[in-house]
This record gives C-alpha cells, structure tokens and sequence, in this order.
C-alpha cells in the first residue's frame, strides 16, 4: 500500500451538524459521532486530505444561515478545498428545495465532489437516480407523517419527472423531441411487442414467436436501434443474417413490466464503494411509479402472459392446442401435458405421474374437456352480464358512498387526534425551556406522548390504507368485468377467449373438472358487498342474482 501512486488529492472539508430543534437524535447525530463516522470512512484513503472541520452544533438545517456552512462555502468558492464530506444529506440540509439546488446545480458546477459516507454517496461514481432515490427517503424522514400526502407527492414528483425515467428508452418507446426526459410510444416497435404479447396468449411458445418474427422479417431491438438511431430507416424490414430473434429475447420482452407503463427503480445497489459487486434487492424494496409512460400492453394482458409463461407449454406437433398451458392435476398441481398418440386422439396428463410414479396417472381426453371449459366461459360470461346489471342498482343506492363518508369522519376524528397530541408534545418542549418543567420530568412525559403520537399516527395510517383500499376495490370492480363483458356476444370461445378468462383448469381424479377465472377474487369481493347492499337495503333483483347464479358460482 505503501508503494500506492495518488494521483490527485482531494482537500476535504469535513462538515458536522446539530440540532435537538429538528428531532436529531441526541446520541447517534451527536458531533462526535458524526466526526468517527467520517474518519473512519477516510482511514486507508490516501487520496484525501481534510484541510478544515466546519462544526455547527445547535443550528437547524431548515436553512443555510449557519455559520460552520458560509464558512465551508466559502473554502470551496476561494479554491481552498475541493471535496465535502458529512455523514448524511440531513446533517448537510432539511430544506428539501435547498438541498436538491446544492447538491444538483451548485456543487456540481463548482466543481465539488460530495460525499455521504452513511448514504453510500458519492458525486464522482454514484449514477443519477441514486441520488433521488436517497432524496426520496430523506423527503419522508423530514417531513412527518402529519404532513398532507400530495405534499409529499407533488415533491417526489417534481423530482422524479423527467430525471428517472430518461435514464432509459427500452424497445418500443423513444425519447421525446420535445422533452428528452419524456418517454414516448415508438409506434413501430410497439406494435412488435404488442404482437408478440398476442402470439404469447394465442399459445405460441418463445422460440415458436421468435420464428414468426424472423419468418415475418422483422429487426431484432438491437439492429432496429441501430438503423433506427443512425436514420437509415430502410424500406422494408430485411433479416439480418443469422442475428436472428430467438426465444430469450422474446421471454425479456414478454417478462418486462415496463411495458405496462409502470417505472421500476432501485432493483440494485452496491454494499459500499470499496466492493463494486452489485446486489440485486428483493422485489419488495422496488420502488414502483404506476403510469409512469404511456402504456404498451394493459396491465390483465401483461398478467395473463405471465401466468402463460409460468406453465410456458412446449409446441405440440400439430400446432397450437387450445388450451395447452393451462390445465394442472389437481392432486399434485403440475401442469398435465398433451400427448397425442395418434392423430385423432390427444389427451392430457399429469406430467409427475409419468416420470415419479408420486401421483396417479390421471389422464383426460382433450374431446371431453374441450367443451366442458367452452361451456363454462360462456355462462361465466353470462353471470358477469347479470352482475354488471346488478351493479347498476348498487350505484344508484349510493351505499359504498356511504360507505366512504363514515370511513372519512373516522379519519378526521384520527387526525385531529393526531393533531392534539402534536400540540401537547410541543408545549412541553417550551414548559421544559421556560423552566416549568426539570429534565427529569420533561423525558417521562416526552416517552409517554411520544408513543401515543405513534399510535395515533399508526391509526391514521391504516384508516387511510383502508379508505384507499375501498375506493381502487371499487374502481377495479368495473374495470375486470369489461375483461368479460367484450366478449358478452361471442358465440365460439377460441384459444384467446380462453387466455384472457381463464387462469387454470384443473382435473381432479374422477375426471371432475374445476376452472379458475381470472379476478375470482375481485368476485368474491363483490358478491360480500353486494350482500351487504341487500341486507340494509333488501332488493329483489339483488336477491335473485345472489341466491341464483351468482351464489351458485360460489358453491
Ligand atoms: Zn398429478
């Protein structure tokens, strides 16, 4: 290490802050820990020299009149240093609109490298939407939950628009002219993803799409972005000698649910800049922005081609068999598959007992179960017609507005609550300042209101979650019934209708069948709600579908 060429120094002005005012925690924020923090974080750098430590203890970051900060500011525009190191973007600022300025516009174009040793910051590697993505946590660790939520929104969104979703322009999208920052639908690659979404539900497999893809002459992603990018757009789509589409680049684009319109980020990170392995975070810990573009395919196809793909069904000889990739032994749940040993004869059977012996060797004929699942989508079609006549008396009733409104007053009530607890909690803060109160004292009752606060704080939070469940609960309900009722006049169910319905057919032993359709549980949401509607508000109508055909579903 010793022998470790540098070459250029970083003078480094270490910055530390302060304040009980803005709820820092007194122990972990402490100066002297901050001032560990950020040594430690040097040991074994070479490459940097702290030329200052600018200390403000007992200033509040909601602005930058401080004078440890001038002072820094100051070093950095005469020359004096060139890097700030501080522990984290709140020890640096909590007023959000200041601190983006700082660290977006001025730092950069001073010239100054910035480092958040506990944000795993850093100007010169980090890449752009790391930085909002640390924005975006900072933004709900100062502003608190009492804080109105389009408060919070309208920030992330100022933030978010048109930074993020830049960073890419996947297949079937383009920069727009207009605002490189907005994505817009390229509508020739579009149209190849829609294609391949739809050959996806007609029961294609992926190297089967790929085929027709190359057959049809179409560019792969890469070469189409090349000539695309380069403006010799050719007349006619010619095939590229032997670069080909082929099924995984079929399976990437059938799997991408960006299609949908939705933004996805924060699917990696690094552990810290020392290892430049990167992680891969769980899915949960993605964060999502619905709607984000306009939308290639809807969101039930996106759905119905991923369900195709978890039981993705190898081509059969003959071509495309109705209901291939949907139908599972009910006993063991794999998927059966179609055998034909013959021409005229094809049946399904469960795939485990023909290798494991662990399950019985079911088996059904394709000629039996072929109308059994056609008949009923069709009266499942019907049903939904009822319920969507049905539905339209439940709104005239206006009982999920009701609903609604005494949902709302709970919450006021929850926030005001809320709100008085806040109040207390600050008179506190002055009685313990105007010495009515001792430390002792101060500390008993700031615990005891301090988790009251966060009880009533978790009350709101789930009143909330209910109302919002509420309403999408619904909204959706009208938006899957038109999944059924497009097809109210059909009078063939082909292999699509059967896709975009149906979810899984099961055969149980006996030869019994069950199907489960999509939004069976957007169903069941429904039929509880509509018998409640008749229990406060009996109906004839009502009665009838839910003792009759909608009941009957359920049993
Ligand atoms: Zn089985």
């Amino acid at each position: 290490m010793k022998n470790q060429i540098v070459n250029k120094i970083y003078r480094v002005v270490v910055y530390l802050r302060l304040s009980v005012d803005d709820g820092d925690n007194r122990e972990s924020d402490s100066i002297s820990n901050q001032r560990l923090l950020v040594r430690d974080y040097l040991a074994g750098k070479p490459e940097f020299v702290i030329v200052k430590e600018c200390v403000d203890d007992g200033f509040t970051g909601t602005n930058f009149d401080r004078p440890g900060f001038r002072e820094m500011m100051e070093m950095l525009e005469n020359g004096e240093a060139d890097t700030i190191l501080v522990k984290d973007l709140s020890r640096f600022g909590r007023d959000f609109s200041g601190v983006l300025q700082y660290v977006e516009r001025i730092l950069p174009k001073m010239g100054v490298r910035l480092i958040l040793t506990n944000d795993n910051y850093d100007s010169e590697t980090s890449r752009h939407d790391f930085i909002t993505l640390r924005l975006k946590s900072f933004i709900n660790d100062i502003y608190p939950a009492d804080t109105s939520r389009s408060v919070r929104a309208n920030l992330l969104a100022k933030m978010t628009a048109g930074q993020c979703v830049a960073s890419f322009a996947i297949y079937g999208y383009l920069k727009s002219p207009e605002d490189r920052h907005q994505l817009i639908i390229d509508p020739v690659a579009a149209a190849v993803v829609q294609d391949i979404f739809h050959l996806k539900l007609k029961g294609y497999s992926m190297s089967g799409i790929a085929d027709i893809l190359n057959m049809r002459g179409i560019l792969t992603p890469l070469v189409y972005k090349n000539v695309y990018l380069k403006q010799k757009i050719s007349s006619g789509f010619s095939k590229n000698g032997s670069n080909g589409w082929h099924a995984t680049m079929v399976r990437r684009i059938l799997m991408d649910e960006r299609y949908t319109g939705v933004l996805i980020q924060g699917k990696r990170t690094t552990p810290n800049y020392k290892v430049k392995k990167v992680i891969y975070k769980d899915a949960s810990e993605w964060v999502r922005y619905e709607n984000a573009f306009e939308a290639v395919v809807d969101k039930h196809t996106f759905e119905v081609a991923q369900n195709l793909l978890a039981h993705d069904a190898r081509r059969s000889s003959d071509g495309i068999a109705l209901l291939s990739g949907l139908v599972e032994c009910a006993d063991c749940g794999q998927s059966m598959v179609r055998k034909s040993p013959d021409r005229t004869h094809h049946y399904y059977v469960c795939s485990t007992s023909r290798y494991e012996k662990e399950c019985q060797p079911h088996y059904i004929n394709e000629k039996k179960l072929v109308p059994v699942v056609q008949e009923s989508v069709l009266h499942y079609i019907s049903v939904i017609v009822e319920l969507r006549k049905v539905l339209d008396y439940v709104d005239s009733a206006a009982i999920p507005e009701q609903r609604m409104y005494e949902a709302d007053q709970v919450l006021k009530m929850q926030k005001q609550e809320y709100e008085r607890i806040s109040q207390i909690k600050m008179n506190l803060y002055d009685s313990f300042c105007e010495g009515i109160l001792d430390e002792e004292e101060f500390r008993t009752y700031k615990k005891k209101y301090d988790l009251q606060l966060q009880q009533a704080e978790e009350a709101v939070k789930k009143q909330q979650t209910a109302i919002s469940n509420m309403m999408e609960t619904l909204e959706k309900q009208k938006q899957w019934m038109e999944y059924f009722l497009c097809y109210k006049d059909i009078r063939r169910v082909d292999r699509m209708v059967i896709s975009m319905l149906v979810k899984r057919i099961r055969v149980h032993s006996g030869k019994r069948v069950s199907i489960d359709f999509w939004f069976a549980d957007e169903f069941e949401q429904l039929v509880s709600l509509l018998q409640t509607v008749n229990e406060i508000q009996p109906n004839q109508a009502l009665d009838a579908f839910l003792n009759g055909e909608g009941g009957k579903r359920r049993a």
